[in-house]
């Protein structure tokens, strides 16, 4: 007697290899038995005639750590298929941080990770993953976030960690690994991550490669001049190569300004990997991204944090500075900017609004709306490019996407950025970048399943130790999706973000249904894992 039996389906098991069909077996949250089992009877039968039954789906960057505290089912997520997200990413997150500092510096994230509830115990790793296991719909996995380490040791200061303050980190580091973080995560267009420097960013990374882990890095674009060796993936690179250590490249893909330029994207990576350095990737498949508007502030904007940056947007002395930092940094970047999380009373109507027009019906220059509004939302607003002119542009980015994921060093990070109702009109990718890759990328571009299915599930699975996840095998947890391979689906658009999917019927975590006949049931079964 089994508590779950999937009967006569279609199992691409993960791995890569041929699809083959059968039944699958499950009690409490494992697979116990693949075959023919159909001589065996069980509490829950689910049909699996016409479906294809797939491991679920691990998203290596989500951005869903405040939505998840306080709309645990995780709808985004669980809708698709997505059993495991990766949370904290880009150095970004509230532990290990003492009571008064999470509260400051979980204000100053608010335009990308939400409000977390401020009374919850963030003082190290261990009670961040507390917050989450068993209470959510996916399980999760965090990183160490490099932010926090930077401000419990050295405080909202623009210098390197040197001396005492290194190793301080490394302990740090050290002890969010034993206490369960899958890895280490920078963001170096982000602060105070980015007041760091390669010999810094080596040094942590030193902890990681000796413990076997992750160092997961969204590559550098602020203080090129830290970088003496190079920036962008170029730093990332030396890193890899001075530690041994295994390096993953958040978000790393084409963009509407150097669409189908694959091989030059890829060339410094390849290049590396063949003088041994050991390289992963992640991308997701839309033209537009989405972050907040301290990207574009230049670092001494940042130093002191929130209150540092409130004042500094205040001080009449510094606007010209402000404003060429907002038009130099990034050029042309806040021209095809639009508003996604806005949650101040007066201005909850901007979101899904165009910073042109904003700025034109304020009757100011594009650079002064920005700052007024940072000012009037305390800088926790996020915003998404707007999607290309040509649709042309659009689809040679999604050829791209599937390009980088026929590789077998690709993952699916959705970068994704859920919001709460209240909060604004999200960029889609946070609710259709499985469904997306799936389903219709997977049919256009002619991409076998199986193979697409092993950089979503197994490959993740490996890479962030996540044991006895992303393979449909017996023993391993019952983490498990069942769509229909010809209409799966994504429908979240920028018009309506929050649309589910299309064609994904079944949904398990830790062998309970999350999703049944394409109803949330509401179960929360996640776990902090690994
Ligand atoms: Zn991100």
């Amino acid at each position: 007697m089994f508590d779950i039996k999937i009967s006569d389906t279609t199992i691409v098991d993960g791995s890569g290899n041929t699809p083959y069909r059968g039944d699958i077996g499950i009690n409490s949250d494992r697979i116990i038995e693949i075959g023919d089992l159909s001589g065996v009877a069980a509490k829950r039968d689910l049909d699996g005639s016409g479906l294809t039954t797939l491991p679920g789906f691990i998203d290596t960057h989500s951005h869903a750590d405040g939505v998840l505290l306080h709309a645990p089912q995780g709808v985004h997520s669980i809708a698709q298929g997505v059993t495991t997200e990766i949370l904290t990413q880009d150095g970004m997150g509230w532990a290990p941080l003492s009571a008064d500092k999470y509260e400051e510096h979980a204000k100053y994230l608010a335009g990308i990770l939400g409000d977390p509830p401020l009374d919850l115990d963030m003082s190290s790793i261990k009670e961040l993953r507390s917050h989450y296991d068993g209470k959510t719909g996916p399980n999760i996995a965090v990183l160490v976030p490099h932010g926090p380490v930077r401000l419990s040791v050295l405080g909202f200061t623009d210098a390197p960690l040197v001396g005492d303050h290194l190793k301080a980190a490394q302990e740090l580091i050290y002890i969010g690994l034993q206490e369960g973080a899958v890895g280490l995560s920078t963001g170096l267009s982000y602060y105070p991550q980015s007041y760091s420097t390669t010999d810094e960013l080596t040094a942590l990374t030193d902890v990681i490669a000796t413990n076997n882990s992750v160092y997961v890095t969204h590559v550098r674009n602020h203080n090129d001049d830290r970088a003496p060796e190079g920036s962008g993936i170029d730093e990332a690179m030396t890193i890899a190569l001075r530690t041994g250590g295994k390096v993953h490249i958040s978000h790393f893909m084409t963009r509407p300004n150097s669409a189908g330029e694959v091989a030059e994207l890829m060339a410094p990576i390849d290049r590396a990997k063949e003088s041994g350095a050991d390289i992963t990737l992640e991308c997701y498949p839309y033209a537009a991204n989405a972050t907040i508007p301290g990207y574009f502030l230049r670092g001494q904007f940042h130093e002191g944090g929130l209150d540092g940056l409130l004042s500094n947007l205040k001080d009449s002395s510094l606007q010209d500075k402000l404003i060429d930092s907002l038009q130099n940094l990034f050029p042309g970047a806040l021209e095809k900017a639009v508003f996604t999380r806005v949650v101040g009373e007066e201005n909850r109507g901007l979101s899904g609004m165009s910073f042109v027009d904003v700025a034109a019906a304020r009757g100011v220059p594009i650079e002064e709306m920005v700052i007024e509004v940072m000012k009037e939302e305390a800088a926790s607003f996020g915003f998404r490019a707007s999607t290309p002119a040509s649709v042309a542009t659009t689809r040679q980015v999604e050829s791209d996407v599937m390009e980088l994921l026929s590789r077998p060093d690709y993952m699916l990070g959705s970068d994704g950025i859920p919001l709460l109702e209240y909060e604004g009109l999200p960029h889609p990718r946070a609710y259709g970048s499985f469904a997306r890759v799936i389903g219709p990328l997977r049919r256009r571009f002619g991409v076998p399943i199986e193979q697409i299915t092993n950089r979503l599930t197994k490959l993740p699975a490996e890479r962030f130790g996540l044991t006895d996840r992303g393979e449909i095998k017996v023993g391993n947890f019952a983490d498990l999706v069942m769509l229909d391979e010809e209409t799966v689906h994504d429908l979240a658009t920028f018009e309506d973000p929050r649309t589910g999917p299309t064609g994904v019927y079944h949904v398990l975590v830790n062998g309970q249904p999350a999703v049944l006949d394409g109803q949330l049931t509401g179960d929360i079964a996640g776990r902090a894992i690994p």
